[in-house]
């Protein structure tokens, strides 16, 4: 039994479709109205966008009934799936805390209400029936002021049972104006010991050397090695794994062909640059991570050996695992005992 590690999920995206429907059905029956049945939604939900922009605009239908009284229910759901059907053993996920509190509130109670936001979904994500290891990435914004920013990374700071990074996101397009800002964010964040990544070089409009060495890892990335792979030994050097969630460049007309990726792959592997395998939205594409990786094997992007290393890599690159060791290694003590003591009389 092989379990993974999903280092890149958006809250906002990782409710499936049926789960979805059901919660409208439920509560919020008039925002369905206008689809005649189920696969109707479900074709509106999971089908292909034109750009990155006409993708993120589906999350607000999400961010919109994903409160602090409806987080547990989501959770509760996207915890039980990971479980059965995806084998996860740890799962980082992450949001914008200001984006679930109330919008009829003033700015500054909407800072206030993000500490219980967080609290919600780290108490909710601990169920013991579905052991997964979790944490949550804050995620800054490039529509959000900087107050609200700089509140969201000291609230990381402040809850570090919960939180294990921040993040920055909101369309790569968005961050050049408000390059020095996003810079002293990062900065200030590294210096209260808080990991990083960012969701940069996702698009040809996201090309900004200049938050790279502030980056732990980079959220998508894909553009360094197709566009730029001259900056690749530095992020060798700097040991910055890529997040690669390959079913979002074809949802946001990013890429037109998977096979893309294999570019992505090959030079990476080359120069020594870690990749993990994610989902970015699983909900929102319909597609789990052990299908991401059956379908990179399928379309020969990569091979099994590459596979494992890019598991192995999640691991690695995980900022709240709490083992040196990933699950198979684990699990060897415990489901073949014999073999094991047959190994320690070994090296005995
Ligand atoms: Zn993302």
């Amino acid at each position: 039994m092989a379990l993974y590690a999903e280092l890149h999920r958006h809250l906002g995206g990782s409710v499936v479709p049926r789960v979805l429907w059901r919660y409208f059905e439920r509560h919020s029956s008039e925002l369905i109205s206008r689809f005649a049945d189920y696969p109707e939604f479900e074709e509106f939900y999971t089908r292909p966008r034109n750009t990155l922009d006409e993708y993120l605009e589906l999350h607000t239908l999400v961010e919109s009934v994903q409160t602090v009284e409806t987080l547990p229910y989501f959770i509760y759901r996207l915890l039980r799936g990971a479980y059965i059907f995806e084998n996860l053993a740890y799962l980082e996920l992450r949001y914008t805390p200001y984006l679930r509190t109330p919008e009829h509130l003033s700015q500054s109670q909407r800072i206030d209400k993000m500490a219980e936001i967080v609290d919600v979904v780290g108490r909710a994500s601990k169920i013991s029936e579905y052991p997964i290891v979790t944490s949550q990435i804050l995620c800054m914004h490039s529509r959000l002021p900087y107050e609200v920013n700089k509140a969201i990374v000291d609230l990381a700071a402040q809850s570090r049972q919960y939180v294990c990074a921040v993040d920055i996101a909101g369309g790569d397009s968005y961050y050049r104006d408000r390059l020095k800002e996003w810079i002293e964010l990062y900065e200030y964040a590294l210096s209260l010991g808080i990991n990083t990544t960012g969701h940069l070089y996702e698009t040809t409009a996201g090309f900004y050397p200049e938050l790279l060495p502030y980056l732990m890892r980079i959220g998508h990335g894909i553009q360094i090695p197709l566009l730029y792979p001259e900056l690749l030994p530095d992020l060798a050097k700097r040991n910055q794994c890529l997040e690669v969630c390959p079913t979002t460049y074809l949802k946001t007309g990013t890429l037109q062909d998977i096979r893309q990726l294999k570019l992505v792959f090959d030079r990476c592997f080359n120069a020594g640059v870690d990749i993990a395998i994610c989902t970015d939205n699983a909900g929102l594409h319909n597609v789990r991570l052990p299908f991401e990786y059956e379908n990179l094997l399928t379309y020969d992007i990569i091979n099994f050996e590459q596979l494992q290393a890019c598991q192995d890599a999640a691991f690695r690159h995980a900022f709240a695992w709490p083992y040196s060791q990933r699950p198979a290694s684990l699990l060897n003590g415990l489901l073949k005992p014999q073999s094991a003591q047959i190994l320690a009389m070994k090296t005995n």
